[in-house]
């Protein structure tokens, strides 16, 4: 089967095997390329068979190569190598050409897609700062991290959450008992024990932090992060792709790419936000600062 995608006014084309290929009007299994020139790139090709390529002084199998029209008006295969061989750069432009109509369509298609799922999306952001604004979730992680907290532990804490460090150790000195029989935990834990002119010390899980990284990621649920993701809503929300020249297409299909795992990431900053506010876990920092 072939498909035609008109595209600017070039035709691209989908091989899905050989025979796609020699069925073709103006095909021709050899041509010779010193009595022609190339055109254009017409379909990038990875088939399971290998067949001879089209170029005279070539005829060499292979499976992944181009479709090729020439200036005469024939069409032929060549293989990726042959095209540069024989072409030079006129193969190199066009086949870039080529590589830039196929993600042009995909990228007009993927961005017609998400302007279809965009209301979805505003509705899920919408549902994201209701949750935060009744529990009042920003202020009150703005408000221990920077007012409650002395800097200090602050930014003990932002460190910890940079380096995702959720546990809290505390150094207890070992008594050694005479024990005959030592379990492969505990020669792994001896092992690991500091030996200090006091004694023999080792670390031990004093508490876990939840949610620490909110405490440098919740600076994402402010109003003014917010209002930026809908003003960016807004913009892709308005735009043509059709009307969208490559370097604005290739900007606006990123964005487009990137909104879900942007709001998914979000949810989880709540999250771990929600994680972190819980009353036993403010009391363990806040009762064991000098631990952090
Ligand atoms: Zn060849």
């Amino acid at each position: 089967m072939i498909e035609y995608n008109t595209e600017g006014g070039r035709t691209l084309v989908k091989v899905g095997d050989w025979k796609d290929m020699y069925e073709r009007v103006g095909f021709e299994m050899i041509v010779d390329e010193r009595e022609d020139k190339l055109k254009e790139v017409l379909a990038r090709y990875t088939l399971k068979n290998q067949n001879a390529c089209g170029l005279k002084s070539c005829r060499r199998p292979h499976n992944r190569g181009y479709l090729v029209i020439l200036e005469s008006g024939k069409e032929t295969n060549i293989g990726n190598i042959c095209g540069k061989k024989h072409f030079g750069i006129d193969f190199e432009k066009s086949k870039n050409e080529f590589t830039k109509a196929v993600n042009s369509q995909k990228y007009r298609e993927n961005i017609f897609e998400k302007k279809y799922q965009l209301g979805g999306l505003r509705l899920e952001i919408q549902l994201q700062r209701e949750n935060i604004d009744q529990i009042n979730l920003y202020e009150r992680m703005h408000g221990f991290v920077e007012r409650i907290l002395d800097s200090s532990t602050s930014e003990k804490l932002k460190d910890r959450a940079r380096r995702n460090a959720s546990i809290v150790s505390v150094s207890r000195r070992v008594v050694r008992e005479e024990a005959t029989i030592e379990s492969f935990e505990d020669r792994r834990q001896r092992q690991e024990d500091r030996h200090l002119a006091g004694g023999v010390y080792r670390e031990e899980t004093a508490f876990i932090i939840a949610g620490i990284e909110a405490v440098i990621s919740y600076k994402k649920l402010s109003s003014i992060a917010y209002n930026e993701l809908v003003s960016e809503m807004d913009f892709f929300s308005q735009i043509n792709p059709d009307d969208l020249d490559y370097k604005s297409l290739v900007r606006s299909h990123k964005w487009s790419q990137s909104i879900d795992g942007k709001i998914r990431a979000l949810s989880e900053v709540i999250e771990n936000c929600k994680r972190f506010m819980v009353t036993s876990n403010i009391q363990k920092i806040t009762q064991n600062k000098f631990l952090i």
